[in-house]
């Protein structure tokens, strides 16, 4: 459940301290809901504020271009803390964390995890702070217990779907994935052969992920088998700070020294509506990792990096 006063809370806190003229105010998906609310405070409390309306994916997507042009000299991010690192204007984080006890779902399966000496524990900005008590709970079950780090983001334990080192850079005999849903655990296939292990709060589950994993391998290679076999390709660029690929033209040359026609299609936002009526045998993403992963594009869309490793 989301406790937007401790949102307010927390934002009202950081606009004090960081006494901006004008914010502009950026949400992930997910909060959209309570962005009025936020930004209603902000301005109560004498400052400024424009709502960021376009899809906010995740900390990668700083929108510097538009606070410039309407002269916010603060971005206020709301949901996730910072991987870009210094932006103009500055950019000022909150992050929000869940107030959901995953413990007890843990401690009423915990048996499916007897017999794995070493675990790393894996979950999003939202659970982290959870995860102490979770490695003591563990530990007493007799598991050794890591919690990693990315150097890229803020907090043990965390990762994203572009960036699960704070579970695959350990040496673990499995890495348990404490959340809901197989977007980032399956993620997390891309980075390691560890077996994978999924504490799904919402559905009360604890499972090992091997079934899923096998089937999403699969389609990974019909994705290299279809790149292998595909004579135009079109190259998928996001303009978005932290997913922008500069090899892009070296990508380009690659793909058409192997006989292929390749064009880089440059956007903001990928989605499928900007690419209707251009045909390719295949998309090439250098993007976001997950874009591989939907369906809803005309031609199937396979990663760069997964080309590559499959050479
Ligand atoms: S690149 Fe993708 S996975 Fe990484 S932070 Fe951005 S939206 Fe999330």
């Amino acid at each position: 459940m989301l406790n937007t006063e401790k949102i307010i809370e927390d934002t009202l806190r950081v606009v004090k301290k960081a006494k901006p003229k004008r914010i502009l105010l950026q949400a992930p998906e997910g909060l959209k809901t309570k962005v009025k609310d936020i930004a209603s405070a902000i301005e109560k409390q004498g400052t400024k504020c424009v709502i960021y309306a376009d899809p906010t994916y995740g900390a990668c997507d700083i929108p510097e271009k538009t606070a410039k042009m309407i002269e916010c000299d603060l971005i206020l991010h709301i949901g996730h803390t910072n991987m870009v690192g210094k932006t103009t204007p500055k950019t000022e984080y909150v992050a929000y964390f869940a107030d959901t006890d995953i413990l007890t779902p843990l401690k009423k399966h915990a048996l499916k995890l007897k017999g794995i000496k070493t675990i790393a524990l894996a979950t999003t900005i939202q659970l982290v702070k959870k995860l102490p008590k979770i490695k003591e709970f563990l530990e007493k079950q007799g598991h050794k217990v890591i919690i990693g780090k990315s150097k890229n983001l803020t907090y043990a334990g965390q990762i994203l779907g572009c960036d699960p080192t704070a579970a695959t850079g350990e040496n673990a005999d499995a890495i348990l994935y404490l959340g809901s849903g197989t977007f980032h655990p399956l993620g997390i296939t891309r980075y390691t052969k560890t077996p994978i292990y999924v504490l799904d709060i919402e559905k009360n589950q604890l499972y090992d992920l091997k079934e899923e994993r096998k089937l999403y391998e699969k389609k990974t290679i019909l994705k290299t088998i279809k790149y292998n076999d595909s004579k135009t390709v079109g190259i998928l660029v996001s303009t978005k700070k932290a997913q922008f690929n500069k090899n892009i033209f070296k990508i380009k040359k690659q793909i058409e020294f192997e006989g292929k026609k390749a064009d880089i299609l440059v956007m903001d936002n990928i989605s499928p509506d900007k690419i209707i009526g251009m045909q390719f045998d295949i998309l090439v993403n250098t993007a976001c990792p997950r874009i591989e992963d939907d369906l809803v594009y005309d031609s199937p869309v396979v990663n760069w990096t997964t080309i590559l490793h499959s050479k």
